[in-house]
């Protein structure tokens, strides 16, 4: 019946539940290898429970991958929370989800993501210290959005380079689905490197302001059909499938979505077509990286920060040299680099 992979890899997963505070989440650690289970909070209309218990176990999983390729001593885990962002959302929510997450004694450190602000995790920080991305007046590194959005556009080059397309923005076209936080901070960039920029997003009332910087507007349901030289996922994950991969008119995939391909083959079928795809968990690690740097202890700092952020474009070159070399999929290369840090630790790690 069920298309879950129970006990696949996870360490822990976690059903939360509190009435009172109307809370409904999950929480999975995939794995503390490296370091705490770092990876976000998620609020979603899930169309069922299954939905979301799907959703958190892959996306843990990939937090893991995502972690060790961005060279941080950190492990995978996310939560998420079932509920409309929009509407659905109190404090006391979030507290209650704080109280869920301290029980875990460290083992996962929460942060914010689709449908979570700032705001959400210092709710959650009332109950727990387990939780990164403060605002920076409490000592955190604030919203990770814009690190995030200035790793995919640093790593965007990477990949037009990969594809042998000139690495001057002029001329450049990329079309970019979701224009929330992340997408919208990319428009932004690529808009003031010269690349022409068309966005699309369910919500109309994000694109207004990049319409008025000169960006094109296109339909969500077919923004990933539009010609163009970058298709930049920005919104949700699986949005490369059997059913879309042979209406994309790119060369390059390169966005901040997680899991963007329904699965692996995707990959192999993106290669086969000449398309380079920039595996998500390499290019979209900004966010991450921040977080890393404020959990240095020594005094969060942005520019440092950025510089780090700024490595993710000589991963996705090493990722991609990799692929050529092996004659596999760059997905697959990258999830290979990410599985031989976390086996060297383990097996350098004494033993339990
Ligand atoms: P967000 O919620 O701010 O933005 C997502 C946007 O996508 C929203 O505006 C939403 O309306 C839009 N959207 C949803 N479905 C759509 C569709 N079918 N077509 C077009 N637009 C659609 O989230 P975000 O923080 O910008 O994150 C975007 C993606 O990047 C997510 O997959 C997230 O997991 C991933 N990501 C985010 C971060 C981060 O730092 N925020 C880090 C790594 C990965």
């Amino acid at each position: 019946m069920t298309s879950v992979r129970l006990f696949a890899d996870h360490e822990q997963v976690l059903i939360c539940q509190d009435r009172e505070a109307g809370l409904r989440a999950i929480v999975a650690v995939h794995d503390t290898t490296l370091g705490p289970g770092l990876g976000g909070i998620r609020m979603w209309t899930y169309p069922s429970d299954e939905a979301a218990l799907t959703d958190v176990l892959r996306l843990s999983e990939g937090m893991t991958y995502k972690n060790s390729l961005a060279g941080l001593d950190l492990g995978g885990g996310k939560t998420v929370v079932v509920g409309d962002p929009r509407h659905d959302k109190t404090p006391e929510m979030f507290q209650a989800l704080g109280r869920f997450i301290d029980r875990l004694g460290g083992s996962y450190l929460a942060a914010e993501d689709v449908g979570t602000t700032t705001q959400d995790a210092e709710q959650v920080a009332t109950q727990t210290r387990f939780i990164t991305g403060l605002p920076f007046d409490r000592g955190g590194s604030g919203d990770p959005s814009p690190m995030t959005a200035w790793g995919v556009f640093v790593g965007m080059r990477a990949a037009l380079d990969e594809a042998g397309q000139d690495t001057g923005w002029d001329g450049v076209h990329v079309a970019i689905q979701g224009a929330g936080h992340v997408g919208g901070r990319l428009a932004g960039h690529l808009l003031d490197a010269g690349a022409r920029v068309t966005v699309a997003d369910i919500h109309a009332d994000l694109l207004e302001p990049l319409a008025e910087r000169g960006a094109e507007v296109a339909p969500p349901e077919r923004v990933h059909t539009v010609e163009c030289d970058v298709f930049s996922p920005c919104a949700l994950g699986a949005v490369i499938r059997p059913d879309t991969i042979g209406q994309l008119r790119c060369r390059v995939i390169a966005g901040a979505a997680n899991n963007q391909l329904a699965d692996a083959s995707m990959g192999d079928e993106l290669q086969g077509r000449g398309v380079v795809y920039a595996p998500d968990f390499a290019i979209n690690a900004g966010g991450v990286i921040n977080i890393g740097e404020e959990l240095q202890g020594d005094g969060y700092d942005p520019d440092r920060a950025r510089l780090s952020v700024e490595r993710i474009e000589e991963t996705l070159r090493e990722v991609f040299a990799r692929a050529r070399r092996d004659g596999i999929a760059p997905n697959r290369a990258a999830e290979q680099m990410a599985r031989e840090r976390i086996a060297a630790a383990r097996a350098a790690a004494p033993a339990r």
